[in-house]
């Protein structure tokens, strides 16, 4: 046990302090590229030789974004805004922005003017994937990404590194999946807040280092009895849950997290990259078509609810709690259609909005507590 919670305490440490993640690359002599939510290539950064590095804001109070971002603008990118303008992010060598929300379109305009210092490569995801030539032209989006990288190491990647990168990356979404079923029979160790440190601090290691450490604590956990929770279960859904003093209301409530489709989470290590289809740069073009369930992806039928209702059949969830992230208008649209579906298939779901600006976690708290009566 001594052993596990040593392990945890790397992952939970990488997502306290990731600057120190930064340095520590910085001064193994890598470079390093920002990645900004919810989708980048970190694939290429990887095949360039360079550590990607999640985005994902955090707790800092907003003084500079607030000349370059309306107030409605989402915590996320606020707090990015703020980071990058005091100086937290120096350091990196570029940062890539995909242009999926006006939030971010927005965001790629305010970088080139407030963030002179840190290259920015934008990359726009084709929304019309039933188009063949939404492969073509998402291809072309990558080749410009690989010139950008290119500049920053000054040498060009090759196709085996591409491809060697993403059996990387295929090979950690395969370790992240087996470690959601076997966090779910040691949910006594594997907390909501640890469960989230585990996926979390995957933004902040090379990709092969954080695939081996998940790996040796998945191998610790099968060698402990499994456990017989007997509080509420739920799924998550949204773009994140967190920080930590939200996630301690879920466990004083006795709510374990057995399940997420959470943007930060799930979503990251869900669809791999097709093992065929062509050169490495078509194969990633068509694990984006592949992309399902995703409130900032365009898809005929909106099947995010049924996605949901299977991950509570198969986690033995009793509901699903929907973090919605303030201001973010495409989960705000994806929200009735889920909730609909969830609903006919008889699973309550709870609306919480998630504010990493926000100090006090009372009205969540409450809503949990009765959340939980109905459960
Ligand atoms: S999708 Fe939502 S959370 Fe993400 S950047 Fe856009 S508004 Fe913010």
């Amino acid at each position: 046990m001594a052993d596990v919670l040593q392990m945890i305490a790397r992952f939970q440490e990488a997502c306290r302090a990731p600057k120190k993640q930064l340095d520590y690359y910085l001064s193994q002599g890598k470079k390093v590229v920002g990645c900004f939510p919810p989708y980048t290539p970190e694939e290429l950064v990887y095949a360039a030789g360079m550590i990607p590095m999640g985005l994902w804001g955090g707790q800092t109070e907003l003084m500079l974004s607030k000349s370059y971002l309306p107030p409605f603008a989402c915590p996320i990118m606020q707090a990015n805004m703020e980071l990058a303008l005091n100086g937290a992010y120096r350091g990196l060598s570029a940062c890539i922005i995909p242009a999926i929300c006006d939030t971010l379109r927005t965001m790629t305009q305010n970088w080139r003017f407030g963030v002179k210092e840190i290259p920015m490569i934008p990359i726009v995801y084709p929304q019309n994937r039933k188009s063949a030539a939404s492969v073509d032209y998402l291809i072309s989006e990558y080749e410009h990404i690989l010139v950008m990288l290119a500049a920053v190491t000054g040498n060009m990647v090759t196709e085996k590194s591409m491809c060697e990168a993403i059996d990387v990356y295929n090979e950690h979404n395969a370790v992240m999946r087996e470690f959601s079923q076997t966090a779910n029979a040691h949910l006594d160790v594997i907390t909501p807040r640890i469960r989230h440190a585990v996926f979390k601090s995957a933004f902040f290691f090379d990709k092969k280092e954080h695939t081996e450490l998940v790996r040796e604590l998945i191998a610790e956990l099968n060698a402990l009895p499994a456990f017989h929770f007997q509080g509420k279960k739920v799924v998550l859904t949204g773009i994140s849950c967190e920080p930590d003093e939200l996630l301690e209301v879920f466990e004083e409530n006795s709510i374990a997290v057995v399940g997420d489709d959470l943007a930060q989470e799930n979503r990251q290590i869900r669809t791999d990259t097709p093992a065929k289809g062509g050169g490495a740069l078509k194969r990633l073009a068509l694990q984006w078509n592949a992309r399902t369930g995703c409130g900032m992806i365009h898809e005929d039928g909106k099947p995010r609810g049924a996605l949901l209702t299977e991950k509570c059949r198969e986690s033995g969830a009793d509901g699903v709690v929907n973090c919605l992230m303030k201001f973010c208008d495409p989960e705000e649209y994806d929200q009735p259609f889920f909730e609909k579906d969830l609903r006919e298939a008889g699973y309550p779901c709870l609306t919480i909005e998630i504010d990493s600006q926000n100090r006090s976690y009372e009205q969540i708290r409450t809503r949990l507590e009765t959340f939980c009566e109905i459960l």
